[in-house]
């Protein structure tokens, strides 16, 4: 009889030749389970997706009761669903002044592409701004952003009429001009090892986008849901985007994804022609109310409260000859090392004394932390006296 791993290497596709491959049997709050019962605090949360650590009750709740009621019914936007109804409304009000619509997808690229038809249908213009180093998604739309191309060249062609801009370099605004459809954004550039943002930068980018009429477009995909220390991460640079998108942590735990602009903006997508954009399951009425959940457990616990604190111990405890570097942004944190083969063997000994930790896309030489914001500093010493040994170890 084969084993669950060896079906899974045979039967699962694989996205890389190296998988961690931890058999994974429950999870739990801040720690996953694996076959042999051995205990992982998780200090990733599946990619910042369990915010609220791993089936928090609000959420399971909310997603039981609407079980009970239905699951899937019609294609999205055609059916008055309450689930929806009521996060759609959450949402507007949380998102506040210039946020009154929001369009629910399955995931964060699903998202991107959403945004992009909408910024590319409301302006009528071809061109689309991206940042170097940026990650917004896997699908050709999203893809198409990516610059270095190293994932993405050997599925060319993509979509033409892609600019690229320097991360927090005010001069290289002058690339966006009323060709521009949307400059689309990280607040925190996330999978180039944790870049935080300079406030200066996204003001004068605020200012150049409404000079050009080009849409700007925050992909709060994985800085939402209070991950770096609010909210949403624009609340803290003092500019409202014109378009957000949400995904990962949206769901605790379930896939739903979204992009919320105003009324005005997206109507277009609903004429001339109609059915702009649609979606089978998203806004699925499990996800919405699990969505729900999540916010609202965000926004009465006080755990976005605590992110700056918790990141600050984290940096106290996170001090090693063998660190070159911890850059952070509230609980998103790199910890660089000295190459790739050093994070791989800091991950894998981390891994053997029950510490989940990765890496970034575009920063392999440095170790992600970003675990549920309901860590206690009692983990977070943990977790660090374990890194700590490990370096001092490898
Ligand atoms: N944007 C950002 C900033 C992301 O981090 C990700 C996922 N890592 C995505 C978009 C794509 O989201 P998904 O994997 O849900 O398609």
């Amino acid at each position: 009889m084969p084993t669950l791993r060896q079906l899974f290497l045979r039967h699962v596709a694989q996205t890389s030749d190296i998988p961690l491959a931890l058999e994974i049997e429950r999870a739990e709050g801040l720690y996953l389970y694996d076959s042999s019962g051995k205990a992982y605090l998780d200090l990733i949360s599946g990619i910042a997706v369990s915010a609220l650590g791993h089936r928090h009750p609000a959420v399971l709740q909310a997603a039981r009761e609407q079980m009970d009621r239905y699951l899937h019914t019609l294609v999205y936007g055609e059916f008055v669903l309450a689930p929806q109804v009521r996060l759609a409304e959450a949402l507007c009000a949380a998102l506040g002044p210039g946020f009154d619509s929001v369009y629910f997808v399955n995931s964060g690229s699903e998202a991107v592409e959403g945004a992009m038809k909408l910024a590319k249908r409301f302006t009528g213009r071809p061109h689309i701004v991206a940042c170097r180093e940026a990650y917004h998604g896997s699908t050709q739309g999203a893809a198409s952003l990516m610059e270095p191309t190293t994932f993405t060249h050997a599925y060319y062609p993509l979509l033409p009429g892609i600019r690229h801009i320097r991360f927090n370099h005010s001069e290289d605004l002058e690339t966006i001009d009323r060709s521009c459809a949307a400059v689309i954004i990280e607040p925190v550039q996330a999978e180039a090892g944790v870049r935080p943002p300079d406030p200066a930068f996204f003001q004068a980018l605020r200012r150049r986008c409404t000079e050009t009429g080009a849409l700007l477009v925050f992909d709060e995909i994985q800085t939402g849901y209070g991950r770096t220390g609010s909210l949403w991460a624009f609340q803290q640079l003092g500019v409202v985007p014109d378009v957000i998108l949400l995904a990962k942590a949206m769901g605790g735990g379930f896939p739903i994804g979204a992009f919320a602009t105003r009324r005005e903006i997206m109507h277009c997508l609903s004429h001339d022609p109609p059915l702009g954009h649609i979606t089978t399951f998203g806004g699925h009425p499990v996800g919405c109310a699990a969505a729900l959940a999540t916010l609202r457990t965000l926004q009465s616990e006080p755990w976005i409260a605590e992110v700056k604190d918790k990141e600050a111990r984290f940096r106290e405890l996170l001090r090693h000859p063998a660190l070159r570097e911890v850059r952070s942004v509230g609980l998103l944190l790199a910890v660089e090392l000295e190459s790739f083969e050093k994070v791989r063997e800091v991950q894998l000994a981390c891994l053997e004394k029950g510490l989940l930790t990765d890496w970034f896309l575009f920063n392999e030489r440095s170790l992600r932390i970003a675990p549920p914001l309901i860590i206690e500093h009692e983990q977070i010493e943990w977790a660090c006296r374990t890194l700590l040994e490990v370096l001092g170890a490898v």
